[in-house]
């Protein structure tokens, strides 16, 4: 693989990538002429694929004519425009946007409004938020406290101030049937177990991706289980926030993946592919009902430089257009039922799949040692690290997270840009299996 000689930039380690030289559509290529397909989107960023023409157009359109306002100097019409049209996706009365640069940002906004909504209506005692384990929710030290993921956590502990966890459900581990609302309501019950074990009078939300991203490898929740965690909260007064960081912007055959189970939370987030990779963005999407009373109270104490900045709204605005003109969710949801199948087929031929799972094009597989008792693969194996490595050398990208036994490795996200064709399907389906074998 491609290494730079020396470089004075680091992430998280040594190890080094080819260097990104272009990107049109679904392809990618380094400097040296390789062709990669993405097939995870980035990080399930680039939903609309790279170099679309309508979005760069529009950038350049905003660029000539203002690149940053400060939010305390002006208002801009791109984040007029963007929270206008975001508010109309939004679920009924979810009409208050709040602009982020990035997907932690805007759950840490969901959390500081949250929190400055029960002050002002007099529960200033709520402070506790209940997320899940495993989960992801970002890499700041507020959003990490929140995460659900011992690897990530457990060098900062101990955290500014720990937070409770219920197990995600993952009943495809439990032997429990997804399809029956016993299942989903034995794992929503969880949340409500633990809101009185904290005392419901202490707990301020409760933080859940609807369809799980990176930290479960595209987990769809059981039967009822997104209508019940709904009516626990209600029951005691706990809000509701949806992470859609990662399933929000159309991949998972809506535009918000929420809208698949008929439960509406009080404060949504997107970022990731809201706009799509060509700039940072993100967003929080709140209930007037929250917002009015903070901003009745003096105001919302919170705001980054960046918030509503014009390129990067001008930038959302085309993506949402392009999704809506050419149908990208319905494409999602098409393409995505035909990769799921695909990856069956795989799973059926490899005993190595443990399990494919997913909505749309938010799709994951998961090795293991044993189908019957889905234990996870040795570490010693390595097999994660090598079945990325070789895919990569195949000229194929996807994401891959380790969520059991540590660092041992499990589950494989294939999420392809939302304008995947049914060919390019096969194009996938064909380096995986080459990969596997
Ligand atoms: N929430 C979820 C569900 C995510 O997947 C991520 C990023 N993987 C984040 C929050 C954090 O987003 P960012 O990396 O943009 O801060």
């Amino acid at each position: 693989m491609t290494t730079q000689a020396k470089s004075h930039l680091f992430y998280q380690s040594r190890n080094r990538r080819p260097v990104l030289d272009r990107a049109r559509g679904i392809y990618m290529w380094d400097v040296e002429g390789r062709r990669y397909i993405d097939g995870s989107s980035g990080a399930m960023v680039c939903n609309i694929g790279h170099s679309n023409p309508r979005v760069l157009e529009a950038m350049r359109r905003q660029m000539e004519k203002s690149t940053f306002g400060y939010r305390l100097h002006f208002e801009t019409e791109p984040a007029e425009r963007l929270a206008a049209r975001t508010a109309m996706l939004a679920p009924e009365g979810l009409e208050k946007v709040f602009f982020v640069s990035g997907g932690s940002e805007a759950v840490e906004s969901a959390i500081k409004l949250a929190r400055q909504y029960a002050v002002a209506i007099g529960q200033a005692q709520r402070s506790k938020v209940i997320s899940r384990e495993p989960s992801y929710h970002g890499c700041t030290l507020g959003a990490l406290a929140l995460t659900g993921y011992a690897p990530l956590v457990a060098p900062f502990e101990p955290m500014m101030r720990p937070m409770p966890k219920i197990p995600a459900p993952r009943a495809y581990l439990d032997g429990l049937d997804p399809d029956s609302e016993a299942t989903g309501h034995h794992y929503a019950d969880m949340l409500e177990a633990r809101i009185l074990a904290e005392g419901p009078e202490t707990v301020l939300a409760f933080l859940v991706e609807p369809v799980g991203g990176a930290s479960t490898g595209a987990l769809v929740p059981p039967a009822g289980y997104m209508r019940r965690i709904r009516e626990i909260c209600d029951r005691y007064g706990v809000l509701l926030i949806h992470d859609e960081v990662m399933s929000g912007g159309g991949r998972t055959g809506r535009f918000f993946a929420g809208e698949h189970f008929g439960a509406d939370p009080d404060i949504l987030v997107v970022s990731k592919g809201f706009a799509a990779g060509y700039a940072p963005l993100g967003a929080m999407i709140a209930h007037d009902r929250i917002v009015e009373p903070v901003l009745d109270g003096g105001g919302f104490l919170h705001g980054f430089t960046y918030a509503g900045n014009p390129l990067a709204c001008a930038a959302g605005l085309a993506v949402l257009e392009e999704i809506e003109t050419e149908q990208l969710s319905g494409n999602a949801a098409v393409v995505g039922e035909l990769l799921k199948s695909r990856l069956e087929e795989l799973a059926a031929r490899y005993p190595i799949i443990g399990d494919v799972r997913g909505k749309g094009l938010l799709l994951a597989f998961e090795l293991v040692a044993d189908r019957g008792t889905m234990a996870p693969l040795p570490p010693e194996l390595k097999a994660y690290d090598r079945l990325v490595e070789l895919a990569y050398e195949n000229g194929l990208i996807i994401y891959s997270r380790r969520t059991r036994g540590g660092y041992s490795g499990d589950h494989f996200l294939v999420c392809p840009p939302m304008i995947t064709t049914p060919a390019q399907v096969e194009e996938i389906v064909a380096v995986l299996t080459l990969t596997l074998d």
